[in-house]
């Protein structure tokens, strides 16, 4: 049994959480490969080390004095040596570094460091090597990784050395640059790393105990969802489902490598594994028909309207083309026998609605279109849904019973998931009506 063993920023932050991180892992030898991300916030109000990188690159760039923020970062991993007594000479690396810092010096190799020094302690601390990613993990001159040759380096390196630390965020081109992914990418490099070596598991551990069945700024104690697949992931996070780098997804997935989302601070916890199915007798234990459910405000719908339009051949072609003209992307297209409604995110037609509007008119010569913004989405996912009689008449009647004006509705092809938009007035409301019935048995 192999798993590759990813920690975010908050699991990372200091000599304390080190250490539930060595307990995480000694409790389980499988866990032998692991990705860590830079020290992120100790406490509320603080500032993660990456952003601290972020300004130290501004102010080499604007020629600003920057051995204060410089400081402060190695403050943060002198504090990590200490308290978890170690004997590397951090003091070399930090001048190391700073002898390369320049007006010339990238801002991903500058940021980077937040995860190489991290991966360096954290390496000592376990007495795991550590592997530098520049060493293994390649992107291409166009900016994409390159999966074979990245998994081809990291199956050979772990011939030699079985246990490692490998530092998230970042990797090398071929001639040797250091390149980072956006924001977030530790988890990506987890992925990466757990595909390049077919590991039994990948398990994220973050400071929550999983997937919250809903917005836990929006609904009080959210339950975790135990079971989520990929493809009901995928819908979740795309309505605003904040839960892994979006990019995660595609190396484990292809491997079919299950993911388990973990508490740093409660490793007891459950949390949430991500699979691309699950057994009957794991589904039957699940006795809740919505999975999650995630939303998100500020969309328009345009509806366009023409008396026998469904004899028109190409109508709707020549409404998207508009669109297309217009670089709008779509999210959904309910229609009607007279009449279909376009609906997009609004900050797409910020500036330009006029323009848009005059543009269909034009082209389609429609009986009329109307506008409706402030529109909220929100998904209500489910793979029990599909399989389920009754349920959307119970969301309908739910939201009814407490006077929710329903403005769109939509189901996806594969009935994971249904789509209701609502007014943004209505949004908190909406998510909280939802998050009740989820509530209730079947
Ligand atoms: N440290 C990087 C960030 O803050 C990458 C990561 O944590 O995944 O975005």
């Amino acid at each position: 049994m192999l798993k590759v063993v990813k920690f975010g920023g908050s699991s990372l932050a200091s000599g304390e959480t080190f250490n539930k991180v060595k307990k995480i892992i000694e409790a389980d030898n499988s866990r032998r490969i692991v990705v860590v991300s830079a020290p992120g916030k100790r406490f509320s109000g603080d500032t993660k080390v990456t952003d601290l990188l972020y300004i130290c690159h501004a102010h080499i760039k604007y020629n600003a004095p920057f051995d204060d923020v410089l400081s402060k970062i190695e403050d943060r991993y002198r504090e990590i040596h200490a308290s978890c007594g170690l004997s590397q000479d951090i003091e070399t690396e930090f001048l190391k570094i700073r002898s390369t810092l320049s007006k010339k010096t990238s801002v991903d190799y500058i940021v980077s460091r937040g995860e190489y020094l991290n991966a360096k302690l954290m390496a000592e601390y376990l007495g795991y090597t550590f592997v530098d990613s520049a060493e293994w993990l390649v992107f291409n001159y166009n900016g994409k990784v390159d999966f074979d040759k990245s998994y081809e380096n990291l199956a050979k390196i772990m011939e030699t050395y079985p246990k490692v630390v490998l530092p998230g965020f970042y990797g090398a081109t071929p001639d040797g640059n250091i390149k980072t992914f956006s924001r977030g990418g530790s988890d990506i490099t987890g992925a990466i790393a757990a595909a390049a070596m077919n590991v039994d598991m990948y398990e994220n551990w973050t400071d929550v105990s999983g997937i919250m069945t809903a917005d836990p700024r929006i609904v009080e104690n959210p339950r975790p969802i135990e079971n989520v697949t990929f493809a009901e992931l995928r819908e979740l996070s795309y309505m605003g489902a904040e839960v892994l780098h979006e990019e995660t997804v595609f190396p484990v997935r292809q491997k079919n490598i299950p993911l388990f989302i973990k508490n740093t601070n409660d490793m007891n916890a459950r949390g949430t594994l991500i699979m691309e199915g699950f057994d009957e007798d794991e589904e039957s234990k699940n006795v809740h028909f919505i999975t999650g459910i995630s939303g998100k405000k500020n969309y328009s719908i345009i509806t366009i309207a023409k008396n026998r339009m469904n004899e028109e051949i190409g109508y709707v072609r020549k409404a998207l083309e508009v669109f297309e003209n217009f670089q709008i992307p779509i999210e959904h297209i309910p229609s009607s026998i007279d009449s279909f409604s376009v609906v997009v995110a609004s900050k797409h037609t910020e500036g330009i609605m006029h323009e848009l509007i005059s543009a269909l008119n034009d082209r389609l010569k429609p009986d009329s279109i109307d506008i409706a913004n402030e529109i909220s989405l929100i998904a209500i996912v489910g793979r029990k849904l599909a399989s389920n009689v009754g349920i959307a008449g119970k969301i309908f009647t739910a939201l009814g019973e407490n006077d929710i004006n329903i403005r769109m509705i939509e189901q996806g092809a594969d009935e994971i998931n249904i789509i209701i938009g609502v007014d943004d007035i209505n949004f908190k409301k909406t998510i909280r009506v939802l998050y009740n019935l989820s509530e209730v048995d079947e």
